[in-house]
């Protein structure tokens, strides 16, 4: 059965937010629909100071709890202490979760590699363990539903010591699959193929871009965190080029520090790639600002130096954009239309240009008895092509796994 949800934004009137109300507000209740929750209301809370006991005013936990009756849960935009999480449920008599346990949910929901999984069941656990002192972790939230559920729907353990051997046994596990992980990489690059990130805020538009690129059928939604693992693909240019495009988790609104450490391993692949494409929506009122909130995530996980192109999506909703003024801002970057397979082609001359350094030149005669092995040059990669005696004197730019092969086979 969905469960429905009453809202509590939270707005610390003596913090400077960036993110004004409205966007976290849009921001939470997109998270909450695409836990399958239903959304029952919703109310802003404004506050001057933080009470310790509830968090928001005791009186106001009662009016909340009047206002929110008939929801299974209430939803704050903002983290809670274990305490004050367990103090409003006994005032509201309604279960209660913080902005991270709803986070934890969604990521849980869209887990699909072995790693995101482990993941996230472990930072789950981490979550759940100083919250089950006391009153037994308060059962009503435990009965079910959001903020209960791992990854792949699974019931989370609420047993505490048998939560601290898992996490024990989650945190091995999780070194063996990087170990795996670590091997499958080098195998990429002892075959030559660039690896190509495709980072943005959730929602910008990559999926249907790696779609628009590969061709392929991977679904994409208006859910958030359809893409929180990795999910590689291999696409080959006209060059011959074989790349692998990799999709990552979705960036949101101050996603809580806590996370991205859990998600580090998830993100990880960032450090790994030969090039971004860093995927706007350029439709969105707040483009320039969600730009900054990811230029500082990538610094927050250590990514400096790498090649970025820019890719300024859904230009069929934004005529309205003077385009010349941002491609003069930002120099390597892209209009397109991922959705209507618009200005694709100009996007993968851009990643070719920027995988040249894959490329070489190739100056070379080639003999008649050898003419058949030419096939594998491509005939797009053939600069020049003069006849000689006995032969042909050839000019081409290729990527060098082919280069290798085609030399092989020409010596042979
Ligand atoms: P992701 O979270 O970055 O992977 O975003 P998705 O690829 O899942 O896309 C989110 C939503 O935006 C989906 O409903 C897409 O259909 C829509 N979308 C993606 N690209 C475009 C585009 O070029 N134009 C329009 N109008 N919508 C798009
Ligand atoms: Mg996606």
């Amino acid at each position: 059965m969905r469960e429905s949800a009453y809202i509590i934004n939270i707005k610390l009137e003596h913090v400077k937010e960036c993110w004004p109300v409205k966007e976290s507000a849009d921001e939470i209740r997109e998270l909450v629909l695409s836990t399958g929750c239903s959304i029952k209301g919703e109310d802003i809370c404004r506050l001057k100071k933080v009470n310790p006991h509830c968090f928001i005013g005791e009186g106001k936990v009662q009016e909340i709890a009047l206002e929110a009756k008939g929801s299974d849960v209430v939803i704050f935009s903002h983290d809670l202490s274990a305490a004050q999480q367990q103090n409003i449920e006994d005032v509201a008599g309604i279960k209660t979760i913080d902005r991270t346990q709803l986070i934890l949910d969604v990521f849980a929901r869209h887990a699909r590699s072995s790693e995101g999984k482990l993941q996230v069941e472990l930072a789950q656990l981490n979550y759940l363990l100083p919250r089950l002192k006391g009153k037994g972790i308060m059962l009503s939230r435990l009965g079910g539903g959001i903020g209960t559920r791992g990854p792949g729907e699974k019931k989370l353990e609420i047993d505490r010591r048998k939560i601290r051997r898992r996490i024990e046994k989650l945190k091995e596990e999780l070194e063996s699959v990087k170990s795996r992980r670590l091997s499958l990489r080098k195998k990429r690059k002892q075959n030559e193929i660039p690896l190509v990130v495709l980072i943005g805020y959730t929602n910008a538009g990559k999926t249907t871009l790696l779609n628009a690129l590969t061709d392929s059928t991977q679904a994409s939604s208006e859910s958030m965190f359809t893409t929180l693992d990795p999910v590689s693909r291999i696409y080959t240019l006209p060059s011959r080029q074989k790349i692998i495009f990799a999709d990552t988790v979705g960036f949101l609104n101050d996603l809580p520090y806590h996370l991205i450490d859990s998600f580090r391993a998830t993100l990880e692949e960032i450090n790994e790639a030969d090039l971004i494409l860093h995927v706007l929506d350029i439709s969105h009122h707040l483009t320039e600002k969600r730009k900054e909130a990811v230029y500082s995530v990538l610094n927050d996980l250590g990514v400096h130096d790498k090649k970025i192109i820019t890719v300024f999506n859904k230009i069929d909703k934004a005529e309205h954009i003077d385009r010349d003024i941002l491609s003069f801002r930002y120099p390597d970057s892209v209009f397109i239309s991922a959705l209507k397979s618009t200005g694709i082609s100009g996007l993968v001359e851009k990643i070719k240009e920027a995988l040249s350094f894959y490329e070489s030149w190739l100056n070379l005669f080639v003999p008649d008895s050898k003419i058949s092995i030419l096939e594998m040059l491509g005939e797009e990669n053939i600069i020049e092509r003069k006849p000689g005696a006995g032969g042909v004197y050839i000019k081409a730019r290729v990527p060098l796994k082919i280069r290798e092969n085609f030399c092989q086979k020409l010596k042979s």
